[in-house]
């Protein structure tokens, strides 16, 4: 093995071979190297490879850590436990779980089973449906995590809410046993149990485990630490890795203590710090300290590099989230015809899922071939699915396939026998299930779910007539109420259907963008048809293609270019976190971890107008952009250099304008008069894109890009307003 490829620190780092061990280090420094390099050089040494516990915070890292092993020890082993904690727990639940008396085939539950579940309980226990189920279960699971036991006593007694969830709990976790089911939390929290609870499996794993590592140690939980505590209590030889500037899950309940204490609690702890960057240029590294040194709880530290100055970081400025994406692709293109980048070095990063979308779109358009990492496809989520569904059904009475995934959704009381015997009737005739249905009276079937079936199909008629007739978003916004789909999402009033529900806002806008820009012949099969191309493209296989994903999921990689997107605030800090000093300094912490992923190039682009979740906003830069020095930035600048406080100055005058632009469903039955100042670009829903040359009592008249001069009566058209003029 070849340690010379690491510095006199590393080195340091994995030849010491006994005792606990602290790596405590900035961006890109080598953490995940030294791990990689320790765990080769101790099977060089002679430990068994059985014997090394690696735990990475992602299955994509454990690929790839065990791929760089194989490089480097020249030969495969799977004897190696690399992986996360829960992979690590679900092992040694697999062979001892019967000792607490679960079956060994349990289940785990997901937040949608937990919803479920939950429910029940509060039901149970007479609590109001007003509540939500996720306050329970985020109570639960904070509960669960300080690993203490929770009874009834008297100081619980004293909080009414307090004695609620405590009871909703404990029925909660009977029920899960009952069910031999698991929830997140008891995956680690059982192993646990196993370890303090049973001497011979202790003794066992720790035996086992001569080795444990653990990389991103900055983002584990007090559980989490309890156990990894608990393997190496035996033998102490305990290595752990991280930053505390990339600290992004103390919303999830990562603990930052870990960290700092660690040195304290177990004893005889060597300390390394490594300060070199090998990672970016030193003007990357130097915009990203810019940020994180806002942060007033961390330990102060400033990485080096010899990589060279390198370029400025880029910023652009944009009118909205679509241009933002086309930009993004003309550049990606460019980089890659004209720089000799290829498209596996450059990652787009964004705060929030939805934001792919835009993206996406442009990237199709222009036929640039990407990878949504982690987080699925817009196209792919469920209720998007559902909702083509319908749209195609109603487009085409013929297909089969999207008929049986939404005749029975929302739950219409018609099971699956029914819909098979449907189908075989309407094979029989010849006839596409729809057609059959509407012809054939159904002697086979009870009289309530021919009742049933005979309104589902008068609603899709209906929808059926709607298409002529009705622009294409409002068509959606009529099959998403009248099907009772979205008051049933609403009505579970969980974290995930909120998410679901911003999903289905976030399609309305790509159908109020398709029908304004829709050639006039243009009508649902065509919307339907152009959705394709985008979901035809995906294929498992990211070779060759550009990589997007959230910010959350780009912690411990790293690509020549970066692009960081959406850098405005209320989107990136998002707009919780704006008058949230700690939740400030996580989302400080994120665009950090961010900035840091970018070898040679980064770009920071903002819109100043933003669809999203089927809402249009104004924006300006974000905080985060401005913190950086001036002398690292090239491009449009203007915006970086105004001073914070304007956003709220801004915030009034859009108060006092009234100039947000509200979705279409809010917007139906307001006549009021806009206020646009002259001078302003504002966008027409079929006329385009055009500047405001005149106004008289709400009646603007407007000279369109391309559509010559027309009078536009904002009393009953409203105008969407794309840059104003101050
Ligand atoms: P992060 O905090 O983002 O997880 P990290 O500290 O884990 O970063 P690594 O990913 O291990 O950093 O290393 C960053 C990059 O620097 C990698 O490409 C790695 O191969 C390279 N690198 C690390 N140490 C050296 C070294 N001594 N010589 C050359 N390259 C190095
Ligand atoms: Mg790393």
């Amino acid at each position: 093995m070849d340690l010379t490829k690491l510095n006199k620190a590393q080195l340091d780092a994995v030849e010491t071979l006994d005792g606990n061990l602290l790596i405590l280090a900035g961006a890109g420094s080598g953490k995940t190297r030294v791990i990689t390099y320790r765990i080769a050089y101790l099977i060089e040494k002679g430990v068994l490879p059985s014997r090394i516990l690696a735990l990475t915070f992602t299955n994509k890292a454990a690929r790839e850590m065990r791929e760089r092993l194989e490089d480097l020890l020249d030969k495969r082993d799977t004897f190696m436990w690399i992986g996360t904690f829960h992979s690590m727990c679900l092992r040694i639940l697999r062979s001892n779980i019967d000792k607490l008396n679960y079956e060994k085939d349990f289940v785990i539950y997901d937040t949608y089973d937990q919803n479920v579940l939950v429910k029940e309980c509060m039901k149970a226990e007479g609590i109001s449906d007003k509540i939500k189920p996720s306050f329970f279960i985020s109570k639960i699971s904070e509960l669960k995590n300080t690993l203490k036991p929770i009874d009834l006593n008297d100081e619980v007694k004293a909080d009414k809410t307090m004695t609620q969830i405590v009871k909703v709990y404990q029925r909660y976790q009977s029920r899960l046993f009952s069910n031999n089911a698991l929830d997140f939390d008891d995956i680690i929290l059982c192993t646990i149990r196993l370890l303090q609870e049973f001497s011979e499996v202790r003794e066992f794993y720790q035996e086992k485990f001569l080795h444990v590592l653990v990389d991103e140690y900055q983002d584990t939980n007090y559980p989490q630490y309890v156990l990894i505590k608990l393997l190496s209590g035996k033998y102490h030889n305990l290595c752990v890795v991280g930053d505390d500037d990339q600290s992004i899950y103390t919303w999830r309940g990562a603990d930052i203590r870990n960290i700092l204490e660690f040195e304290k609690d177990q004893k005889d702890t060597k300390v390394i710090k490594l300060e070199q960057n090998y990672r970016s240029t030193e003007t990357i590294l130097n915009a990203a300290h810019d940020v994180i040194a806002h942060n007033i709880g961390r330990m102060d530290k400033k990485l080096w590099t010899k990589n060279g100055k390198g370029e400025a970081v880029c910023i652009k400025k944009l009118y909205s989230e679509k241009d933002e994406g086309i930009w993004v692709a003309k550049e990606i293109a460019g980089l890659i015809r004209n720089q000799g980048y290829c498209a596996n070095d450059i990652a787009v990063l964004y705060r929030a899922n939805a934001q792919s979308r835009a993206i996406e779109d442009a990237f199709v358009l222009n036929d640039v071939g990407y990878r949504v990492y982690g987080g699925m496809k817009f196209y792919d989520r469920r209720e998007i699915k559902d909702l083509l569904s319908y749209l195609r059904v109603i487009s085409n009475t013929g297909d089969n396939v999207s008929l049986k995934r939404i005749i029975n959704v929302p739950k219409r009381g018609i099971g699956a026998k029914t819909i098979e015997k449907l189908e075989e009737y309407a094979e029989h005739t010849g006839k596409s299930i729809y057609e059959y249905l509407l012809q054939e009276p159904l002697t086979e079937i009870s009289t309530k779910q021919r009742a049933t079936l005979k309104h589902f199909i008068e609603m899709m008629e209906t929808f059926r007539s709607m298409t002529l007739l009705l622009p294409l978003d409002e068509l959606i916004v009529n099959v998403l109420n009248n099907t009772g789909y979205v008051a049933e999402l609403k009505a579970e009033m969980t974290e995930e259907a909120n998410n679901r529900l911003e999903n289905l806002n976030e399609f309305l806008s790509v159908a109020k963008d398709f029908y304004e820009n829709k050639e006039a012949e243009e009508g649902l099969s065509d919307f339907l048809a152009n959705i394709s191309l985008v979901t035809d493209q995906e294929e498992e296989d990211g070779e060759g293609k550009i990589s997007l994903m959230t910010l959350h999921s780009a912690k411990g990689l790293e690509f020549e270019v970066v692009f960081m997107v959406g850098m405005e605030d209320g989107i990136f800090p998002v707009a919780g976190a704006v008058y949230n000093e700690m939740q400030l300094e996580e989302e400080r912490r994120l665009c950090y971890v961010g900035m840091t992923r970018a070898k040679q190039l980064l770009y920071l682009s903002y819109a100043t107008t933003r669809t999203l979740y089927g809402k249009t906003d104004f924006k300006i830069l974000s905080r985060f952009v401005k913190d950086i020095d001036k002398k690292y930035l090239v491009g449009d600048l203007e915006d970086a250099y105004v001073k914070k406080e304007t956003a709220s100055l801004y915030e009034k005058y859009r108060e006092k304008y009234k100039l947000q632009v509200r979705s279409k469903s809010e917007e139906e039955g307001t006549n009021e008069i806009q206020e646009i100042s002259l001078g302003s670009k504002v966008r027409h829903k079929v006329f385009g894109a055009g500047t405001v040359v005149a106004q008289e009592k709400g009646v603007y008249t407007i000279v369109f890009d391309t559509k010559g001069i027309k009078k536009i009566d904002t009393k009953y058209v409203q105008l969407e307003v794309i840059e104003l003029k101050f």
